[in-house]
């Protein structure tokens, strides 16, 4: 071998703990300082974002230099999403416990494939699935897969549905492909997420021969307007619409469902927490009866990204879906986690998870979402007081605002955006611009809203003198 003096210096750092005690020191200042900064970065600090553009190096650069300009340019461009005045999409924070279990993590740099690959990742995944499907009530058996995010588990949910319905018709889709097979029908509310029309695009499933059904004032599927479900049907439900926060009847609907052997599938990306919750019980009432669920960990759960969850009833039909038999690969009699995920390499995201699921407990889990409801409900009443309509129902952690006009509304939006003080985003229901609050992390607190009110105030007020509307 000929000697290299790069692979010299790379065996250097990896003994060199001052590397990472700059970054340390980088992490702890960053989080001193993320509840007071601006929450969206400031002009100067997106502007400044511009450094980090150059034709790649041609020689090696020194790590310390190099985390130095990440922390000096990177840290201010960041979005303060684990500060408390940030409600943008449906984005958690991050439960102190759980990123710090992510840090030691990132040292062990696992691959989450097999479990000989990661004994400690195979546990701790066989563990999370054990203990989410006890906390919400889910099936015993029910299989989980550990992805990137709710995307990725309504594509495999519905990629199980799909074969098995398929399968219970007499056609193998895995090895027969789609062409030629038995028809399928989708049902889904109006209100379903974009990524689930995604992946019925991806499933060949087409996102345009869809049923779509109309929803309620709320956003929940309208009961008395779902077709006869068959047993060619996927039927596929919300519990949290991602603009109102409203879950489906699933009781009635699932149980008529189940009697035709259609396939239901839950999008809970932020709502299938709420079943950890006896507050809740009657909104979830019944959501246990369908075949797959999704549902995201990173974001009312406060778990740190990325981390979604594919929670399947019949834990043969997710492992067909998604695996290929007959390669190299020999399973273990031990929990090989890939075969419940579309990836084979990966990192183990279930740490996390699991230091999430025990900083919380079950009791921290009921009560994180029980006060992320009671914020967002206070959130609303503080608007409503200064002269905001509120235009949903606050079931759970999302509340959707207007000014007397659409026009003041999207300029209001556009001014608290520019602010700094907080951070939401905007939407459009029943046909009008509306201010989109999702109330998501544990480190907001009273004092945060009071000053997110006043920031929103503040907002008409500037869009009133200076548009006009
Ligand atoms: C966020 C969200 C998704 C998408 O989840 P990702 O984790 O961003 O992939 C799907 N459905 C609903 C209801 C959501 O809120």
């Amino acid at each position: 071998m000929k000697p290299s003096p790069i692979i010299d210096t790379l065996r250097a750092q990896a003994a060199d703990t001052d590397l990472f005690r700059l970054a340390l020191d980088q992490a702890l200042a960053y989080m001193d300082t993320v509840t007071d900064r601006n929450v969206f970065p400031t002009p100067e600090a997106v502007s400044a974002l511009e450094g980090f553009r150059e034709p790649i190096p041609e020689a090696p650069c020194d790590p310390a230099e190099t985390l130095k300009q990440l922390h000096a340019l990177g840290s201010p461009g960041t979005v303060a999403q684990t500060g408390g005045r940030y409600y943008g999409f449906v984005n958690g924070g991050a439960v102190p416990g759980s990123l710090a279990a992510k840090w030691l993590a990132d040292v062990w740099d696992q691959n989450a494939a097999l479990y000989v690959i990661s004994p400690t990742v195979s546990v701790l995944e066989e563990l999370c699935e054990t203990w989410i499907v006890d906390l919400l009530g889910l099936p015993t058996g029910t299989a989980a897969g550990f992805v990137g995010g709710s995307s990725t588990a309504t594509l495999c949910g519905l990629a199980a549905g799909r074969n098995q319905l398929l399968k219970n018709l007499g056609w193998d889709a895995g090895t027969q492909g789609l062409f030629g097979a038995p028809e399928l029908r989708v049902v889904l509310g109006e209100g379903a997420h974009s990524t689930v029309y995604k992946a019925l695009s991806i499933l060949g499933l087409g996102s345009g021969r869809i049923e779509q059904v109309p929803m309620d004032a709320q956003g929940r599927i309208r009961e008395d307007l779902i077709p006869e479900p068959d047993e060619r049907t996927l039927l596929i439900l919300q519990a949290g619409n991602v603009n109102s926060g409203a879950f489906d009847a699933f009781e009635g609907i699932c149980t008529k469902a189940r009697k035709a052997g259609a396939w239901v599938h839950v999008d809970g990306a932020f709502g299938l927490w709420a079943a950890a919750s006896p507050r809740f019980a009657e909104m979830t009432r019944g959501m246990a009866l369908a075949d797959s669920w999704s549902a995201d960990a990173h974001k009312t759960l406060n778990a740190p990204y990325d981390c979604g969850i594919i929670l399947c009833r019949n834990r043969e039909a997710l492992a067909s879906a998604l695996h290929m038999t007959g390669s190299y690969i020999v399973y273990s009699q031990q929990r090989d986690n890939m075969l419940y995920t579309p990836d084979m390499s990966r990192r183990g995201r279930a740490v996390e998870l699991w230091a999430t699921l025990k900083s919380l407990g079950r009791q921290g889990v009921a009560e994180l979402v029980e006060n992320l409801h009671e914020k967002a409900a206070y959130f609303a009443e503080s608007l409503q007081a200064e002269g905001f309509r509120v235009l949903n129902q606050v079931a759970f952690n999302q509340v959707l605002v207007a000014c007397g006009s659409s026009a003041e509304t999207v300029e209001t939006l556009k001014s608290v955006q520019a602010s700094g003080e907080m951070w939401c985003g905007g939407a459009t229901w029943e046909g009008q611009p509306v201010i989109r609050i999702s109330v998501c992390s544990y480190r907001t607190d009273a004092e945060d809203i009071r000053r997110s009110v006043a920031a929103l105030v503040q907002a008409r007020k500037t869009a009133v003198e200076n548009q006009g509307v």
